[in-house]
Order: structure tokens, then sequence, then C-alpha cells
């Protein structure tokens, strides 16, 4: 510790330090740490708040975007993320994630008999390269062995996460380095050099923490924190969504994406245990997109419209069922398409500030190797020295986000005649 510098305020001299703690600041710090960075992150509210935990989990190889025809950018970018996950999952890849929970080694694609054609005509396409299996009757989950099911389900073999069970996992792995930080005990600022700064302010006094680079991957907070240093680049986009979530009494669990003839699948299904010990369906898609204006009950009642629709036989009475207002943060891009690959930058008026989306939880991993190619060519190394971090100790360390389907006040069990 400095007590020097900044009108005698002690400080804290690090190599990086990350504002913020979803998939992209963990995984980050992770990939920091093992390449002998003396980094800490500051995490606002609880690891993985706002998005990560609220994902649905899929890590895919880009095919769910590519139904309309053309192998395109998108799915070449984030092509060897599946396989990079499941390397860190099996314990040999360049992050440990063997304690992360599986919660399925494939999902499905289904189409109503409306797009079968296409449906088929796309799955037989080299464009699939042979990672679709389309799946024979005596096959199906559970939910799709009723008889009246007459369309047609492609199997993938792309996996689902755990996300809690992922949080937990990268943050036991930097244990004692992930701190609680309020925003109203955050002040930034900058030096004449334009550096920025941060002061903590904590119980025990400020502390100012100085980094050869300060790395925001604070999701939609991102957008706050450049605001606070006066800085509107690099910009951002939100994706507002309202996903649905509905706990069922029956135990079909299922992954999969319907396909209807838009480019965005008409409804993405991933079922996630609860601690109450049922499972819930999490519904978005489509769904998520074109509800963000409905009410919570319009919204539910078109939900189990759509269910009864795609899944005349399901059994629906006694579900619980709520739905979830959340916002996709990424780099502003024109026309508000989706970025297909992972996003950090510079911004121009702090010279030690990279603020980065990873855009898709499946990014993470590309999104770290994009922040070391970063600091590379910046030259910023390891400083081969740590910090004492024991001058945060009036820090709390953050804790783990709770999962949205474990929010019991959320749920309400309105019977579906009462919600039409
Ligand atoms: C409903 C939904 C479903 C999705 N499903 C998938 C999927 O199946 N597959 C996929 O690949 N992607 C999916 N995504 C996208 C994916 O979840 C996000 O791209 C990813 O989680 C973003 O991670 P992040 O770390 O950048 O942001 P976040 O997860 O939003 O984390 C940001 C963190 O920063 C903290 N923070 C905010 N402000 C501050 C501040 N001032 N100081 C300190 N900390 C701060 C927040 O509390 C939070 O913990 C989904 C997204 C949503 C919303």
């Amino acid at each position: 510790m400095d007590s020097s510098s900044t009108m005698h305020t002690p400080s804290l001299d690090l190599d990086i330090a990350i504002i913020g703690g979803g998939i992209a600041g963990l995984w980050l710090i992770n990939r920091l740490q093992a390449d002998g960075y003396d980094c800490a992150l500051f995490e606002s509210q609880a690891l993985g708040s706002d998005q990560s935990v609220a994902s649905q989990g899929m890590i895919h190889g880009g095919i769910k975007y590519t139904l309309s025809g053309a192998l395109t950018g998108a799915s070449e970018a984030i092509a060897d993320m599946p396989a990079h996950w499941q390397d860190c999952l099996a314990g040999c890849g360049d992050v440990d994630l063997r304690e992360a929970k599986v919660l399925s080694d494939h999902f499905y694609m289904w189409s109503t008999a409306s797009v079968t054609s296409k449906l088929t005509t796309f799955f037989a396409s080299k464009a699939t390269r042979g990672r679709v299996d389309k799946v024979k009757a005596e096959e199906r989950p559970s939910v799709f062995q009723h008889p009246d099911f007459s369309g047609q389900l492609y199997r993938l073999v792309d996996m689902v996460l755990d996300v809690p069970s992922v949080v937990k996992a990268l943050a036991n792995n930097v244990k004692g380095r992930t701190f609680l930080l309020p925003p109203s005990q955050a002040q930034w600022q900058r030096d004449e050099q334009q550096r920025c700064q941060l002061q903590v302010n904590t119980a025990n006094g400020p502390i100012v923490i100085n980094a050869k680079q300060f790395i925001f991957t604070a999701g939609k907070g991102n957008g706050a924190l450049l605001q606070q240093l006066g800085e509107r680049t690099p910009a951002m986009q939100l994706r507002p969504l309202q996903q649905v979530m509905v706990k069922l009494d029956n135990s079909h669990r299922f992954y999969g994406h319907c396909l209807g003839t838009d480019k965005t699948p008409k409804l993405t299904i991933s079922s996630h245990p609860c601690k109450d010990g049922k499972w819930v369906w999490y519904l978005g898609g489509s769904l998520a997109e074109k509800g963000v204006d409905l009410s919570a009950a319009e919204l539910i009642a078109k939900a189990q419209h759509e269910l009864q629709t795609l899944m005349p036989w399901l059994d629906l009475s006694g579900a619980q069922w709520a739905t979830l207002p959340v916002d996709r943060a990424e780099p502003k891009q024109k026309k508000l398409v989706r970025p297909d690959k992972a996003f950090i930058g510079s911004a121009p008026g702090c010279s030690n500030l990279a603020v980065a989306w990873p855009t898709k939880l499946t990014l993470a991993p590309n999104l770290a190797n994009e922040a070391l190619g970063l600091l590379q060519h910046q030259n910023i190394q390891p400083q081969g020295s740590t910090a004492d971090l024991s001058v945060l100790s009036a820090l709390p360390q953050a804790g783990i986000a709770p999962a949205p389907w474990d929010n019991t006040e959320l749920f309400t069990s309105p019977s579906a005649s009462k919600l039409q």
C-alpha cells in the first residue's frame, strides 16, 4: 500500500481491475489470474446478477441463427465455443469448470407442421456439418412421445449449462478477489494523464484503486459507468426481453427451440432445477422479444396459449407462472442487429480503460481471448508482484446471485382460464 499518492489517501496498485462480475468478468479474472496478472473484481450486487444467471444456459455453435439458409459469419465466429467449454468442464481447458453442472448435452429443434419442409431441407444440407440428427420417434424426449405430435424433431450436440453452478465454479477459482462494491461507495475520477482511478469509500476510509487497465464488464451497467466518467464510447445497445417461467408438476425436462418462419425461434424452452425441488420451464425466443410491452398477466396468457397450441397434450393445471423483464446488453450496432462476436474496445478519453460485452454467454471464452490480445497489444504485462488486498478488508466478498426461478415471490398460480 502506498500512502503518499493522491492527497494522502491510501492506494492499491493492480495490474487489472475488473468492474462487474457476470460471466464476462468472472471468466476474464480466471484467465488473467492464470496468466499471472495481479487483479481484483468489483461487483455492485451479487456475482452473476442481471443477465448471466437469468440466461437459458445454452452453449451453441451458431446453428440456431442459420436456419435462413447460408452459413453466416455469426456461426463461424462461435463455432469453436462448445468445444472450448467442454474442455473447461473436463478440467483440461484454460479455465477450470469441473465444479459446474451440465443440464443437458444436447438440445432439440422442432418445427410446427407449417415449416417442416423448410427445416428438413435445411438440416439435410451441408451447412449443418453432420452435427444435427433427426430424432427417431422412439428416441424422442418424454414430452414429445405423445401420438399427437406430428412435426419433425432434430437433435443438436450443443449443451445446456446450469449457469448458477458455472458462476460458483468461476468464483471459487478466484476466492478473495471478488469484492462487493455498491455504486454508492464507488467514485470514479481521472488523473492528469487521463487515466481513470476508482476511489472506494469503505468504513475504514477511502482507498484509491490504480490499475494499468480497468475493464468494465458490467453488462448494462457499462452505460452508467461510462457516463460517470463522461465517456460516450464504446456505446451500448439494450435488447429488452420478458421471459416467462412456469413451474410444472410433471417432470418433463426439455431443452429446445421451436422454429417458426422468423429468424428468432418462435419459442425457446429450457428446464432448470429450483431450490424447492421443482423444475421450471423457462420460455424465451420470440415470445420474450415480442412480449416486452405486455403486462405479466397478458404475457402469461400468451405463453399458455402458445404451449397449448404447440403441445396440446401438456397438462398445465396447477402450474405456477411468472415473468422476468430483463435486458440483453450488447455493443451498439447499426439497426440494432445482433452482434456476432464478443466485443472489447478502449474508451478514447481514458488511456487505461476498456469496455466489454460478450453478447452471449457462449462467447465468454472468446471475450477473454480478445481481452488478453488487447493487453498484449498495449504491452500490459503482469507486474510479477502481488498487491496486499487486505487494504480492502472492509469490503465483503460478493455473494452469488440467486436464479430468478428461486424468487418465489414472483410466482402466481392462476388457472389458464382466469388469465385469458
Ligand atoms: C433471458 C436471457 C437468456 C439468455 N440466454 C442465453 C443462452 O442461452 N446462451 C447464450 O450464449 N447467451 C444467452 N444470453 C446472453 C448472456 O446471458 C449474456 O450475453 C451474458 O450473460 C452477459 O454477461 P455479462 O457478464 O456481460 O453481463 P451480466 O451477466 O449482466 O453481468 C454484469 C454484472 O455487472 C454487475 N454490475 C452492473 N453495474 C455495476 C457497477 N456499476 N459496478 C460493479 N458491478 C456492476 C451486475 O450486478 C452483474 O453482476 C441470454 C440473456 C438473457 C437476458
